[in-house]
């Protein structure tokens, strides 16, 4: 038996299931809202919103960090490879394979590919490590979306980097924080009765990460894993505590997740990174989201060599629900364009391209409600 068997036992979640229904009896409808693509995969692949009461509805927020990477930061990077290369310096450009084919108004890195430009997709950073000590005398820059969990390898990296003097590794940095981008929608009014906090990101910030959350705002969370059990298992704490009106943080990922997180990962975190005010695509500048590389490590910042304009692009196509999804306020078959005009071989916006994104996701299991 395998060490993940427990929490994909049919009959286990058939349990929850149940006791789910029996505790949200009599409720008035609950939304809980998960921050996670990887959560998005398990509650659509499963089938798990089919499974719960009607009155308990489970939400998709600002999970997907690729879909809110600003359209205006992977021009600004498009357009520094092209002015790079009219200056003699031809980048090597590297960035993840959802990345890689994001949609904006002046096209995609796919696109810029095609021009003959250098782009490459990998698998992590340390790809970008190792071309660039293959190549020493071509700049190799690495397009770093991420929430926490991807900032904890990049800064990683730059450690390394650094002590290693590596003057050819750079990055364009559009690193985000979650527990900000959720507070903002608090205050926005997305209205949820409890959150699913993601595994992966609660692995570095912790339990303790996401508490300001309930202390402010008494929102009952749950960390929650990744597999059908670790899902069911975080709604049915949450409809217990929305019954009871208790406003906890319950650890149910436990075998990943301290309560104070990965601390060597935030200290070189916080080495090499500030926190600065964001955009995120369809959703606007939220305070204190966004991680920009610390003036003394900016030699390692693509933008303090080449930092040209770009006008403001519209976020989205028209008609796309991308904004309303990852708020929490839609789900992709509420949107015209999806799966007719919009689907992964011709998406309209970043949800239907990542494996993270919304779109996508609903896209590939068939789920049409
Ligand atoms: S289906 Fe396409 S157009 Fe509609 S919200 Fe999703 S990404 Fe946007």
């Amino acid at each position: 038996m395998g060490a993940l068997d427990g929490f994909r036992d049919r009959e286990l979640a058939q349990k929850i299931v149940k006791k789910i229904h029996e505790e949200a009896r009599g409720l008035d409808e609950v939304r809980f809202m998960h921050v996670c693509g990887t959560h998005e995969d398990t509650v659509t692949r499963t089938g798990i919103r089919s499974l719960l009461p009607g009155n308990v509805k489970i939400l998709s927020g600002p999970g997907c960090p690729v879909c809110i990477t600003p359209v205006e930061d992977i021009v600004k990077m498009m357009e520094i490879i092209r002015q790079a290369y009219e200056e003699g310096d031809k980048i090597i450009m590297t960035t993840f394979g959802d990345m890689y084919k994001i949609p904006t108004p002046r096209g995609s890195f796919a696109d810029l590919k095609s021009e003959g430009y250098d782009i490459r997709v990998v698998y992590s950073i340390y790809d970008t490590y190792r071309i660039a000590k293959e190549n020493p005398e071509r700049t190799v820059v690495h397009f770093s979306p991420g929430f926490e969990t991807t900032t904890a390898p990049a800064a990683g990296m730059l450690n390394v980097v650094a002590q290693e003097e590596l003057e050819n590794f750079k990055i364009y940095s559009v690193h985000r924080l979650t527990p900000p981008a959720v507070e903002v929608l608090i205050k926005q009014g997305t209205r949820f009765h409890g959150l699913i906090d993601p595994g992966h990101v609660s692995t570095i910030i912790g339990v303790k990460g996401w508490k300001p959350i309930t202390e402010k705002y008494s929102v009952p969370q749950v960390v929650a894993g990744f597999e059908p059990v670790d899902m069911l298992l975080a709604i049915l704490y949450l409809v217990r505590m929305v019954k009871t009106g208790e406003a906890e943080i319950i650890n149910e990922y436990t075998r990943s997740v301290k309560y104070e997180g990965n601390v060597v990962a935030q200290k070189l975190i916080d080495k090499f990174f500030e926190v600065v005010d964001a955009k995120w695509r369809a959703l606007g500048v939220m305070p204190k989201s966004g991680l920009e590389l610390k003036n003394e490590w900016k030699e390692f910042e693509i933008r303090t060599y080449y930092n040209p304009e770009v006008p403001k692009l519209p976020d989205l196509e028209k008609g796309c629900l991308c904004g309303a999804i990852l708020r929490g306020l839609a789900l992709p078959p509420q949107c015209p364009h999806f799966g007719k005009t919009c689907t992964p071989r011709h998406p309209v916006g970043p949800c239907m391209v990542s494996y993270e994104g919304t779109c996508s996701i609903f896209y590939k299991y068939g789920a049409l409600f």
